[in-house]
């Protein structure tokens, strides 16, 4: 089968579109024959070696499958060859096939196509726990969110209105992402790269700042943010897309009883307490139109390497998806 491997790590040249076997179902897993591909920003992440968890060469990339069920491991249940699913992995997306645990697969809902069911579990998944989960939001408080044109951003402002908050504070670098930010519910718009944006985010909520933050961006924005973050708010940590670390004082939250807490996907995925009335929730806003998945772009799986061009030179806004 075709499939994109990384064999060193690097820039987006490392992403070679070659002949490797297809893979086999194992006990308790599926074989996909994938349709669409979800690219997210950990997957350059990961191409470049600065993923959280450490990856081993050679590798293919990709952790969001949308597909029909091609083959079944032993002792597979409820699942038939045929099923419409769409599923995370580690690793191994970036293909024709991908193998996967059954226990894992979200069935496709009718009229939902292939490339928008690859829109939908990871930055989905990652928009509604960052607010809720780890953000707490409560009714009417205040949230901003960066890269609010991105992936995850265009699903979490929507999430943020869908889940009542009151003002929501869309940054991003250029008018035409912030307008995709605004069509999507946020009332205050602040480019963050030419403004001083944490006054800018003070004054749209009337000096207060924001009641919850959305931090993924890394290098000053951690310590920045704090400037801009009301009394008792939470800054709730889930990336480093600058690939800057950033750093801050424990002590500084102390003066106005801020919280700063971490995010990361995978802790969701082992609790199915939370992981099942989410994927429930959202799902449901999705079939309502409620919640919008904007696929920002659609690349052949050969054009993988532009892909994450375009997502790392911050050229693409929503969804990127690759198909087969
Ligand atoms: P996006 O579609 O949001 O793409 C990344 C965006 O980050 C860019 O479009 C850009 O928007 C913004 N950005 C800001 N600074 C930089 C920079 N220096 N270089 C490149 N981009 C920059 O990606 P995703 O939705 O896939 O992911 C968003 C973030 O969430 C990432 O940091 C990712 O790692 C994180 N994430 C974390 C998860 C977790 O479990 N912890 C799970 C999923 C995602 P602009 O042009 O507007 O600045």
């Amino acid at each position: 089968m075709k499939a994109v491997r990384v064999g060193e790590f690097g820039g987006p040249e490392v992403l070679e579109y070659t002949e490797v076997e297809r893979p086999e179902p194992g006990q308790g897993e599926v074989l996909i024959a994938v349709r669409s591909i979800g690219v997210n920003y950990a997957d350059t992440m990961r191409r470049r070696d600065r993923y959280v968890l450490r990856q081993t060469l050679p590798f293919v990339p990709g952790s969001e499958v949308a597909g029909v069920v091609e083959e079944i491991g032993a002792g597979v249940e409820g699942v038939r060859p045929g099923d419409r699913v769409v599923t995370l992995l580690g690793t191994g997306g970036y293909a024709e096939y991908a193998v996967a645990p059954a226990r894992g697969l979200i069935p496709v809902p009718d009229g939902l196509d292939f490339d928008r069911a690859a829109a939908v579990p990871l930055q989905g998944l990652t928009a509604y726990h960052v607010l809720k989960t780890s953000g707490r939001l409560r009714e009417g408080e205040s949230v901003l969110v960066h890269a609010a044109a991105g992936g995850v951003g265009t699903l979490a402002v929507q999430m943020a209105r869908l889940m009542g908050a009151g003002t929501i504070i869309a940054t991003a670098s250029s008018p035409e992402k912030l307008e995709l930010a605004r069509s999507l519910g946020a009332g205050a718009l602040v480019n963050y790269t030419e403004e001083d944006w944490p006054e800018r985010v003070r004054e749209a909520t009337g000096g207060r700042g924001a009641d919850v933050i959305l931090e993924m961006v890394g290098g000053d924005f951690p310590e920045k943010n704090l400037h801009c973050l009301a009394p008792f708010g939470r800054m709730v940590v889930f990336g480093a897309a600058s690939g800057e670390r950033g750093t801050i004082a424990p002590v500084d939250l102390m003066r106005k009883n801020q919280v700063v807490a971490g995010f990361f996907l995978p802790q969701i995925m082992r609790r199915p307490e939370l992981l099942l009335p989410s994927l429930r929730e959202i799902l449901g806003w999705i079939s309502a139109g409620s919640l919008k998945l904007t696929i920002g772009a659609r690349f052949p799986l050969a054009h993988a390497a532009e892909a994450h061009r375009a997502l790392e030179e911050r050229r693409t806004t929503g969804k990127i998806i690759l198909n087969p």
